[in-house]
């Protein structure tokens, strides 16, 4: 749809108008492609760009900025909103302790596309409000479209969302070197990601959400969550807190069901058996642990994290009116001075003494009422509504089913943690990727070693099947003493902070989502040799 000039220069007077606070209808406000099309388009990547234009030349109070460049060389927009205004991560700092910093993200998967406008209609919203809001209270840093080449790969819903009801005309899920931005988060090798990872780094958010749609399953909640799912994320549990509140007021306030997020079947139901409904299935499993993803990431890194799924079947206005909901009772609940739960963050930055580098689904379910919507079979090839299987009918009726709730990991490999690992200069991939990571590699010491252990490799095996162009490895072996010593140009890395589970995944050699996954010590590794990341004592702690 092209827009016309005159009526493009009318709207941006009137949303002048209305920032500067004059009298205005509500007509005037500027609206999101969704709104504007009756939800039967989303914004493109112009009109993110367009919109985000309004509020800045309208005066919203907020920080215009540009997060990185896309693998297909487009910027990535992000906006920071807080009253008074802040807009460096220095600035940030002097407020710390006062107000938490909120990252969140829409539109990681380009056909997934309710939180990229949701996000614009809250920055709209929020700079229109007379009243005191929570932009008194928090930073908020919001990145609408973070997948910006894939919101462009626009093709039919059919096609690039076979699952979803609607938009006709989507984005598809990579990026455009082909990567699922949402399992990239420890090997980083998008563009993308590695300027996520330098906002991470330089803001240190308190929480990151991440906002998504599901991907079929008829389960009957308009939205579905998660926490971080790895159990070393020092805050899962904290975050689980708040997801029971958030379940409820979304319940109280907005008359909205939502619940972990899930599919049904276990972990060795066929995907496809998994979408339909649950009448073939007796169980509801939850995705991944591992730290490729988001949110999986930013628990590990000290965060509060959550993953938000709104419901694929649901209409695409109600799906943004989820997910809107949801944030904005998240930013609600992160200055509510009853809760005040992200302060924890620091309290949580006291590593624990051992953490799990590995992982499994458990094996021991809570049992749990789940609610599902009845479908009818009809045996007809007709497809009834967009995303829907042809032969399923949809009926509007829901009833709760007792069933195992599959929604957590337990460790397989816990590791006691080290004072600090020890790696060696040769290992220049390890020490980049470390600094991508914002954790400290600084030259040895000139202290003597209370002791140093290396990683004697039993065996080298690699995963049968191919995961993002890669069999990963998977090494045994164990921890013994070392004889030989920290070496001159050697570089020690500290375990300490929030990071310190982090450090661990990435560097552990038994871990399932670390650096010897992805590639960064290929041809490093065999066996009867030692791993050459080692684990030290030094008789005083390295200066940080
Ligand atoms: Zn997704």
């Amino acid at each position: 749809v092209k827009r016309c000039a005159a009526l493009q220069a009318a709207v941006l007077l009137a949303i002048a108008l209305v920032f500067s606070g004059q009298r205005s209808g509500a007509q005037t406000l500027p609206q999101t492609r969704a709104e504007r099309s009756g939800y039967t388009e989303t914004s493109s990547y112009a009109d993110v760009r367009a919109f985000l234009d309004s509020l800045r030349t309208g005066g919203a109070p907020y920080e215009f900025g540009i997060l990185g460049r896309s693998a297909g060389g487009r910027e990535i927009p992000y906006v920071i909103a807080s009253r008074p205004l802040v807009r460096t991560p220095e600035e940030a700092r002097t407020v710390r302790g006062t107000r938490p910093v909120i990252f969140v993200q829409g539109n990681i998967h380009g056909g997934e596309v309710e939180g990229k406008e949701a996000l614009l209609m809250l920055l709209r919203n929020l700079a229109l409000e007379r009243r005191p809001n929570v932009l008194d209270s928090l930073i908020l840093i919001a990145v609408p479209v973070y997948n910006v080449d894939g919101n462009e790969e626009l093709g039919p819903q059919e096609r690039n969302r076979p699952d979803q009801r609607g938009p006709a005309i989507v984005g598809r899920r990579p990026n455009a070197d082909g990567l699922d931005l949402n399992r990239d988060y420890i090997k980083a090798a998008a563009p993308e990601t590695r300027a996520a990872l330098a906002m991470f780094n330089a803001w240190d958010p308190d929480v990151f959400v991440d906002l998504h749609t599901t991907n079929g399953s008829l389960h009957g909640y308009a939205l579905t969550y998660s926490p971080p799912l790895n159990p070393a994320s020092p805050l899962g549990q904290r975050t689980r807190e708040w997801l029971a509140e958030l379940q409820e007021r979304m319940r109280t306030r907005h008359s909205i069901e939502a619940f972990d997020y899930g599919n049904f079947g276990t972990d060795d139901t066929p995907w496809q058996e998994r979408l339909i409904h649950a009448a073939a299935t007796n169980a509801w499993t939850t995705f991944d642990h591992r730290p490729r993803f988001s949110t999986n990431y930013y628990g590990l890194r000290g965060g509060l994290a959550i993953l938000s799924e709104a419901f694929s079947h649901d209409p695409f206005e109600r799906r943004v009116a989820s997910t809107y909901a949801f944030v904005r009772e998240i930013l609600s609940l992160a200055v509510d001075p009853r809760a005040a739960h992200w302060r924890l963050r620091y309290r949580g930055s006291v590593p624990a003494s051992s953490v799990p580098v590995a992982a499994r689904i458990t094996r021991n379910p809570p049992i749990k009422n789940v609610r599902i919507e009845q479908v009818e079979l009809t045996g007809d090839t007709l497809r009834t509504e967009p995303g829907l299987r042809p032969g399923v009918l949809r009926t509007g009726r829901f009833q709760s089913v007792r069933m195992p709730v599959y929604d957590r990991f337990d460790p397989t490999v816990q590791v006691q943690l080290p004072a600090v690992y020890v790696i060696p200069a040769r290992l220049t991939g390890v020490l980049e990727m470390l600094a991508i990571h914002g954790i400290e590699a600084a030259p040895a010491p000139e202290v003597s070693f209370v002791r140093i252990d290396e990683f004697r490799v039993e065996s080298l095996l690699q995963e049968e099947r191919t995961v993002e162009q890669r069999r990963e490895p998977r090494v045994r072996g164990e921890w013994v003493q070392s004889a030989l010593p920290v070496a001159a140009g050697d570089y020690v890395v500290s375990v300490t902070g929030p990071r310190a589970a982090l450090i661990a995944y990435l560097l552990d050699p038994e871990s399932d989502d670390g650096l010897l996954t992805w590639g960064f010590l290929d041809g490093e590794v065999s066996p009867g040799a030692a791993f050459p990341v080692r684990r030290g004592v030094p008789a005083a702690r390295p200066r940080r």
